[in-house]
């Protein structure tokens, strides 16, 4: 079993000072073996980590679409952010990527026992409290998407997790974990210790058997980002 975060910044990130070294010494440090570099709209600090080859890298990217943010994992190329989301999961997918719905309850209040959506003869047709959440949270977007992060570090509820995990079920989906880090010690907050693969295919079979865990930051962490918004250099 190896233990990915498949959800974190670098440098490249607007809001994120963390330099590429600093992310390998901080994987290095929490113990992960793998790690899916999620920057804003780019993926060159990703590509640059992987080819440095001195951590294990998947190339990600976290997407502004018009409708709210998506993460495509195993990219080559960069998918423009403002598209919509369905575009930008065709962009995704027509180079051979996953799709991932990020924080998909973001910091909204979701109990165990809030009522997401039900199965119709086959079709599933979500909650209004799930739909008015995001302008993601559609049937034509949750029956294209791969899997959804149900643990992000950074989201308010813990109890949200579940939720989303029950969501996920509903529609058959894996679910990953990420920190979301935009600091170095946030970095393996959250995690999935899973199987090992080799490309995108075998990753999400391998997700499957996954076992995400995280824990929550404080809600003080915001201002780190905040802090590297002013400070940053471009690195
Ligand atoms: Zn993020």
């Amino acid at each position: 079993m190896i233990a990915v975060d498949l959800h974190l910044h670098t440098c490249h990130s607007y809001d994120c000072a963390t330099s590429l070294n600093d992310v390998v010494t901080g994987a290095q440090r929490a113990g992960l073996d793998c790690l899916a570099v999620t920057d804003h709209n780019t993926i060159a600090g990703a590509l640059k980590l992987r080819d440095a080859g001195e951590f294990r890298v998947i190339v990600g990217e976290e997407i502004g679409t018009a409708d709210g943010e998506i993460i495509g994992l195993f990219i080559s190329e960069l998918v423009p952010p403002g598209l919509s989301a369905l575009e930008t999961i065709d962009r995704v997918k027509d180079q051979g990527g996953l799709v991932c719905i990020p924080h998909p309850f973001g910091r909204r209040y979701f109990s165990p026992s809030t009522e997401l959506g039900a199965n119709e003869d086959g079709r599933i047709r979500l909650s209004k409290a799930v739909r008015r959440t995001s302008r993601l949270l559609t049937e034509e977007v949750l029956e294209r998407v791969d899997m959804l992060e149900a643990i992000n570090s950074r989201t308010v509820f813990k109890s949200t997790w579940t939720a989303i995990g029950k969501l996920a079920n509903l529609y058959g989906l894996p679910v990953s974990a990420g920190s979301d880090a935009h600091t170095v010690r946030e970095i393996g907050r959250s995690r999935v210790l899973m199987p090992d693969f080799t490309d995108a295919r075998s990753f999400l079979e391998a997700l499957r058997k996954g076992q995400p865990s995280g824990i929550a930051s404080s809600l003080f962490i915001h201002f780190g980002s905040i802090y590297a918004r002013i400070s940053r250099k471009p690195c």
